[in-house]
């Protein structure tokens, strides 16, 4: 998949900004940090910009916690998106 130049003027703005990004590539499941990221990202005010560039951008599909939804859930979100 070919991916264009990626805004990122929202980076500054991201509610996750100087957080430790452990929260946001948890090694285990259900881990307690999966939890505390998607507090941090429910009252993010750049959620939906998040979630859209996790659904763009390749590697963000396949890692960590984008925007407070799983890998999983993104795959899901894709695949429906294409559907
Ligand atoms: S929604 Fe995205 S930018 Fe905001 S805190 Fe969560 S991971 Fe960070």
């Amino acid at each position: 998949m070919e991916v264009g130049p990626v805004d990122t003027s929202w980076h500054p703005r991201a509610a996750c900004r100087g957080a430790d990004p452990e929260l946001f590539y948890p090694r285990g499941r259900g881990s307690a940090g999966v939890a505390r990221a998607r507090r941090i990202c429910k009252a993010c005010p750049t959620r939906q910009l998040c979630l859209d560039a996790a659904l763009a951008v390749p590697h963000a599909l396949d890692y960590g916690i984008w925007a407070g939804t799983t890998r999983e859930q993104r795959r899901r979100m894709r695949q429906d998106r294409a559907a």
